[in-house]
């Protein structure tokens, strides 16, 4: 609490109480701790990788590694992190955009199967490194007006992290579902699943249930928050269900008329 105190006194200048003001700045003490955090997550993300391109590129300009084959596995080192941090920094530019609201919707008419078909398209090869399968179904019409650039950037985060999130030979399932004023798209795996505690927390920025596996599959650990945001920007929401070693399973509801 900030506490403020005002003397009242009379017209003879006698004291005849005094005013208390407690001020409840739980909040915004939160949303300071909130960006505190954040910006020492964004350094410390930003850190690591440097980090790691200096030192390499440190190790071959001291020339005391001729072997071709060193050099060249210390490349692609310098290779994977350098787009690492692309990655991260474009992750974090578009989640300050949205945050600041400093991107406009393009609302069109789309066919959502249609778009969901062209996502797992992209993301076959993916799948394909991993021996899983994505089966992809759609009921009713799914005709809606949507962003379509943002539609498919949410589907991409939900399913690269469900290949990502699953063993070798799993299973992927992209639904899309037509109901009265809505469309829904489940997003389902079987892969590691989520345990209870963790799974609140999933869409705060930088938040990851092994933070390890995270970054060896090449996450920032921003995907999750971008989602949740690029589809409430859409008056849309997201739900998830998960039981740990079983699966995962994303359902994004949007309204079929945003305006
Ligand atoms: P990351 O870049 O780490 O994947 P995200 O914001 O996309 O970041 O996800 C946050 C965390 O949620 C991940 O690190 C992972 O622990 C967990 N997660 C997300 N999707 C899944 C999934 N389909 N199955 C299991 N865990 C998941």
């Amino acid at each position: 609490y900030e506490v403020y105190g005002t003397p009242i006194t009379n017209s003879h200048g006698e004291l005849q109480g005094v005013v208390i003001v407690l001020h409840d700045i739980t909040n915004l003490k939160r949303l300071e701790q909130a960006r505190k955090d954040f910006v020492a997550n964004v350094s410390h993300e930003l850190k690591t990788p440097v980090t790691s391109l200096k030192g390499f590129a440190e190790t071959l300009l001291d020339g005391s590694h001729e072997e071709e084959t060193i050099r060249l596995q210390f490349l692609h080192i310098i290779e994977k992190e350098s787009s690492r941090l692309q990655e991260l920094i474009e992750d974090l530019l578009e989640l300050s955009r949205i945050e600041h609201h400093s991107f406009e919707l393009n609302v069109m008419p789309l066919e959502l199967s249609e778009v969901t078909n062209e996502v797992v398209h992209l993301l076959e090869e993916k799948a394909n490194d991993k021996e899983i399968t994505i089966h992809v179904s759609c009921e009713g019409s799914t005709k809606m007006d949507g962003d379509i650039a943002r539609i498919k950037q949410v589907l991409i985060n939900l399913i690269t992290n469900a290949i990502v999130y699953t063993q070798q030979g799993g299973k992927v399932c992209v639904k899309t579902i037509e109901k009265a004023e809505e469309v829904a798209i489940v997003v389902q795996d079987n892969g590691i699943g989520i345990d209870e505690e963790s799974l609140p927390r999933i869409f705060e920025r930088f938040y990851r249930v092994d933070r390890a596996r995270s970054r060896n599959s090449g996450g920032t650990g921003l995907g999750l928050a971008i989602v949740k945001h690029l589809v409430e920007a859409q008056h849309g929401r997201i739900d998830v269900n998960s039981i740990v070693g079983k699966g995962t399973s994303f359902t994004i509801t949007l309204p079929k008329k945003p305006n």
